[in-house]
């Protein structure tokens, strides 16, 4: 075996392993618990992985700072959050960039918070300011994901999924792809909006992406995204055909999972 091709199989076993990504969270308040440091971290480092995959260079290090009661966490929240970008206070969880820390509490759905949070600090390690579609749309998306199994079961989120089921009339397509034409603050304006919020426009889209184009699919979004292609452009070419009419054609027909064990 020549010498070149020694140092080239050595170079991709250690960019393989290099490739596996581990991702360490350091935990600021309260611990977790060993079964939801097992399933957020599972969670996290299959985020991690995808990113690199798709060429990305996810951090690989989080503070997470868990409080046991809403009290607690809601006077902390208020205390140190910056509401300037027109967010409003969240019940449940928030990543802040400038503390850069995960902020929750312990709900009922903390395993599944703590993924959508830690989402954002892992797209944002690599994609300073996506636009805020894309952001809790995949944030959303991988929420639903069950990441008790290895690999992840590929789950729609079920809470998103009930309201789009609610709201599936001959305009749902339009007003799923018009989350595209909304500033970052109109996106946090309609979060609470009733109807087709903006936080479920973001899930439909990115999650119907998901279906039928996989993790290259949605890796080809955000890199577009980040070189700045217009959205629609890029969907067109990863979604060839009437994306409004099949968005409602797939909503229709897809049923819910049944509930986690
Ligand atoms: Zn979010």
């Amino acid at each position: 075996m020549g010498q070149s091709l020694k140092v080239l199989l050595l170079c991709g076993w250690l960019g393989w392993t290099a490739g596996a990504q581990s991702v360490q969270v350091d935990q600021l308040q309260e611990p977790l618990t060993a079964e939801e440091e097992s399933y957020v971290l599972h969670g996290l480092n299959w985020m991690a992985q995808f990113y690199l995959e798709q060429g990305f260079h996810p951090r690989n290090r989080l503070n997470a700072r868990v409080f046991a009661t809403y009290p607690e966490f809601s006077q902390y929240q208020l205390a140190h959050r910056n509401f300037s970008d027109g967010s409003r206070p969240s019940p449940t969880a928030y990543f802040s960039i400038s503390a850069d820390e995960l902020v929750t509490w312990r709900t009922r759905t903390l395993k599944s918070l703590f993924v959508h949070e830690g989402n954002h600090a892992l797209l944002r390690s690599d994609f300073r300011h996506p636009p805020k579609w894309i952001n809790e749309g995949i944030s959303e998306c991988f929420e639903g994901f069950d990441f008790a199994s290895s690999p992840p079961a590929f789950l729609p989120q079920r809470p998103r999924l009930r309201k789009v089921k609610r709201y599936l009339t001959p305009e749902f397509g339009r007003q799923v792809v018009s989350v595209l034409d909304l500033s970052d603050r109109e996106f946090n304006q309609m979060s609470t909006d009733r109807g087709l919020d903006s936080y479920t426009r973001a899930w439909a889209l990115v999650f119907y992406l998901w279906t039928q184009a996989g993790p290259r699919g949605l890796g080809e979004l955000l890199r577009g995204l980040k070189n700045g292609e217009p959205a629609r452009e890029i969907l067109a070419r990863l979604l060839p055909g009437d994306l409004e009419q099949n968005l409602l054609t797939f909503y229709d027909q897809l049923e819910p999972s049944p509930p986690l064990p």
